[in-house]
């Protein structure tokens, strides 16, 4: 049974002056959780992250392993060495005159584990993470990302009870990142690891995560499943975070339904609205109406602008309301139909009510 990991108040200040990095942080992750950290630099993540392996004391609170039998190991003040976590980093930090296998032994000759028991554990590891052909290369002939498995597997040799990773991803190019996701997750759940995993980009947790707590200025301010969280956000901040989207102001509700400047808005299971909050719209939950068809909520307005992606058309329209109110809302169109998106063209968008969101503003 994985390991649980219990964070309760936790705090870390670096000088007296200063804001906390962490600020009463509160989380419970699971026994083999793919766990992630999610926020914009500067928000406490990696200090976060730190504490769990111990190479930064907290300031406050308390951080325990769940053992497997039911048992509760406070972690709270012990050094690294004793906690049984594996790190990987943004730069893989390999060295570079050892062959990979050697790299990856070197954590069991530490631990003074057996030779034969050593190999066997080298080359399973590097079976794991599809590098045993690599065995007896250096790292400078291998790529960012074989080194990055390289460095993964080196972590996981020793068996620790939990996994942290550190932004592993983004010294990598684009596809690489992209093609890189599925595979640590594979790897994730392969060694059926506790794991935490920090990262800034919101794309990367949506796809990965079993589930993500969004930080801000050293707070969790949300934590949830990715697709809770992209379709629920709580507040402007993550609604912005985890994507692009759109906000109207409420003005008024009316038996249930939202008065903005722009129409009436009927939205699904949005109960505590009330004016001045904000409506959210996701440019993908926004389809332009062909003639004569209605939606159950509709805007009206005209395209500004129509930037053609291939799969996807991105249009700006102006919102028109009454009063002369206006509002540019951004509308992505899957598969778009050839010659729909000319400026000035008017346009009637249309919006579920389950996609139209309150969020504080
Ligand atoms: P993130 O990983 O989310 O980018 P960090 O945990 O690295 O955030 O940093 C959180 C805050 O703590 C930032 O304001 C950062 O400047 C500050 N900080 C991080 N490390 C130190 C340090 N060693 N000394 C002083 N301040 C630090
Ligand atoms: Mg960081």
């Amino acid at each position: 049974m994985p390991t649980g990991i219990s964070i309760e108040g936790v705090t870390k200040s670096y000088g007296p002056g200063a804001a906390p990095a962490v600020d009463g942080v509160s989380l419970s992750i699971e026994p083999g959780e793919l766990f992630f950290l999610l926020g914009p630099s500067g928000c406490g993540k990696t200090t976060l992250l730190r504490m769990i392996a111990g190479f930064i004391e907290p300031t406050g609170g308390r951080i325990a392993f769940r053992t497997g039998d039911g048992g509760l190991r406070d972690v709270t003040h012990l050094p690294p060495n004793q906690r049984n976590t594996g790190m990987v980093f943004q730069s893989y930090a390999l060295w570079p005159h050892m062959t990979v296998a050697a790299n990856v032994a070197f954590g069991l000759e530490v631990r003074k584990v057996e030779r034969q028991e050593r190999a066997r554990r080298v080359a399973e590891a590097l079976e794991l993470v599809q590098m045993g052909a690599y065995a007896e290369r250096k790292p400078n002939a291998l790529s960012g990302g074989q080194q990055q498995r390289v460095a993964l597997a080196r972590a996981l040799v020793v068996r620790p009870d939990v996994l942290l990773l550190d932004e592993p991803l983004s010294n990598l190019d684009a596809k690489l990142r992209v093609e890189l996701r599925g595979e640590i997750r594979r790897i994730c759940k392969a060694a059926a690891i506790t794991t935490v995993y920090v990262t800034h980009d919101q794309k990367e947790a949506l796809s990965m995560a079993d589930r993500v707590a969004i930080m801000r200025a050293g707070r969790v301010v949300q934590l949830g499943g990715p697709g809770e969280l992209y379709r629920s956000p709580r507040n402007r901040f993550v609604a912005e975070f985890l994507g692009e989207t759109n906000f109207l102001t409420v003005e008024g509700v009316e038996g249930g339904v939202l008065r903005t400047a722009f129409g009436l808005l009927r939205c699904a299971g949005q109960g505590a609205a009330a004016a001045g909050a904000l409506v959210s719209l996701r440019p993908e939950a926004l389809r332009v109406l062909n003639e004569g068809e209605s939606a159950a909520n509709e805007l009206v307005g005209a395209v500004v602008e129509s930037t053609y992606l291939g799969e996807i058309a991105q249009r700006v329209v102006e919102l028109q309301g009454a009063g002369g109110a206006r509002a540019r809302v951004k509308v992505a169109t899957l598969n778009p139909p050839p010659g729909t998106d000319r400026a000035g063209t008017p346009v009637r968008l249309g919006v579920a009510p389950a996609d139209v969101v309150v969020v504080e503003a």
